[in-house]
């Protein structure tokens, strides 16, 4: 039994010592080095007193972030990455609900967070790392007893999503449910330590934690794809194939980048690629085909899940021909999970009739830290038992059994997004933009077809002015497509605006 990941990784770090454990562009750490780097971070974090806290790690993306990650794992403390690239407003608004016992940057870096509201601790990476290789038994007897008061519900990360009332959310994971997960994933896909894996998802996005513990768990290898690649899909595949990258587990945006642009026809991978694994939004069978038509023997999976489960509940692995309209199953539910589509009076559905989905099982979030209110709204009591204790978490998505018995996945029934990839929360672009002084009245919606995030005011301000101005205030992903200026904002009978009435304009 397993009460924290880091057992995964002491194990790996004795069998595979000196076998590359995570690469980026200008670096790359064996098992042995990232165990050893790891405790020094580690040691430093129990000396300072911090137990079971949160602990921001605010990195360039890169096997430096990882470092720290199992340093405050092993040191039963809590992560939470904060991307470099963030706007200064959203992160102050993180490092509120989090406040955080300590900051992990380079000294370099530590200038830039200057500019937000924290009066906290740093801890400076390279000053922990120096001399590490000299670690004595003095500090492992330490590190051993930080460890061992630590249990597997105790948190290991907290993922900020974004929050419809302009506040991030953050979701709260524990080493059990990485754990249960993990082990999902490993032995469901057989990962061993001949494979390697080429990281897409950014460490602040839950689609990461596939590749990291994967690694950790059974010694394979994952290369941090360079960023930029994403952009050219001749260079990205070249990449994988000279990485000899053999899985991958992008978002499908990712993936529909490469189809459309047919790179296959420049790189061939069918010596090279075994599994394409994808998740966090639809996948369409247009763009899928195109993958299948090309490198017909890779093993093909769509996983389907939000952050507050543990990044996937459900998988579908993909054995049969779908036409291009056809829409993909998200399959059936991970072992030790209970997936339950309940109708609107909270009864399971019968037959082809939607509902929402709800889970149930190790993986479910701990719930919003520092947001009971959130919590309370999305993680409930299971209403099918009404016995003990025992709660689900309500996704928001609305799904369908097909013919088959596996899941569909329909639409959501509230206002959150899927953008190129990132989660969003049209409330939150909402907020922002109201913010603005010129403003009265303003209102977000996506245009699925084009696959823009469409802005409604009232009055007359131009689209470049406004996401200018917001740009402190929410990601670049998140800043407004194209811009709609009217008179009169439509109002529907309840006073509210109207939003049936807006969609006719897209
Ligand atoms: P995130 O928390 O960023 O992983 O986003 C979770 C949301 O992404 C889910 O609630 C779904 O709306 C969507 N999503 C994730 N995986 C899939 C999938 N395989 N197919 C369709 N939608 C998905």
């Amino acid at each position: 039994m397993k009460a924290n990941v880091t057992y995964w990784l002491d194990e790996t770090a004795a069998r595979l010592p000196d076998k590359t454990a995570f690469a980026d562009e200008k670096k790359q750490v064996t098992f042995g080095q990232l165990r050893t780097q790891a405790r020094a971070v580690a040691y430093e974090l129990i000396e300072r007193g911090y137990f079971k806290r949160p602990v921001v790690v605010f990195l360039e993306k890169g096997v430096d972030v990882l470092v720290s990650f199992m340093g405050a794992a092993y040191s039963c403390n809590f992560y939470s990455p904060i991307d470099v690239d963030m706007p200064g407003s959203r992160v102050n608004k993180i490092l509120e609900v989090l406040d955080p016992a300590v900051v992990i940057t380079t000294a370099e870096l530590k200038g830039v967070f200057a500019q937000y509201a924290y009066q906290g601790e740093f801890l400076i990476l390279e000053d922990a790392l120096a001399g590490c290789d000299q670690e004595g038994t003095a500090r492992d007897e330490k590190i051993e007893a930080a460890r061992r008061k630590g249990i597997d519900t105790d948190l290991l990360y907290v993922l900020f999503t974004s929050g419809s009332t302009g506040v991030p959310k953050g979701v709260t994971i524990n080493h059990r449910s990485v754990i249960d997960y993990t082990d999902w994933v490993t032995e469901t896909f057989q990962i061993t330590e001949q494979d390697s894996f080429g990281n897409q998802a950014p460490f602040y996005f839950d689609n990461s934690i596939l590749d990291i513990y994967s690694t950790i768990k059974t010694g394979a290898t994952t290369y941090i794809v360079p960023k930029n690649l994403f952009a050219q899909p001749v260079l990205l595949l070249e990449y994988l194939k000279e990485k000899k990258i053999n899985t991958i587990f992008w978002v499908p945006s990712a993936l529909i980048v490469v189809a459309k642009l047919k790179a296959f026809k420049n790189v061939d991978l069918s010596d090279t690629l075994r599994r394409v694994l994808f998740c966090g939004e639809v996948m369409p069978n247009k763009q899928l085909n195109v993958w299948r038509k090309f490198l017909p023997d890779v093993l093909y999976a769509n996983l389907y899940g939000p952050t507050e489960i543990t990044d996937a509940c459900t998988y579908y692995i993909i054995d049969r021909e779908f036409a291009d309209e056809e829409p993909l199953p998200i399959g059936k539910a991970m072992p030790n999970t209970d997936i339950l589509v309940l109708n609107d009076k909270n009864e399971p559905v019968a037959g082809e009739e939607s509902g929402e989905l709800c889970v149930r099982g190790t993986s479910l979030s701990m719930g919003y830290y520092n947001n009971p209110e959130k919590t309370r709204e999305a993680f409930v009591q299971n209403p099918l038992n009404p016995c003990v204790p025992e709660l689900i978490y309500r996704t928001g998505d609305i799904v369908k059994y097909n013919e088959y018995g596996e899941l569909i996945y329909l639409s959501r029934k509230d206002f959150q997004i899927k953008h190129m990839g990132h989660r969003i929360e049209l409330g939150e672009i909402e907020t922002a933009v109201s913010s603005l002084e010129e403003i009265s009245l303003c209102c977000c919606l996506y245009d699925e077809r084009r696959q823009k995030i469409v802005l409604f005011i009232e009055g007359e301000l131009e689209k470049a002015y406004i996401n200018e101005k917001i740009s402190h205030l929410v990601p670049e992903y998140m800043l407004p497509n194209k811009l709609i200026t009217l008179e009169q904002m439509p109002i529907n009978a309840n006073g509210k605006i109207d939003r049936v009435k807006l969609k006719e304009h897209l």
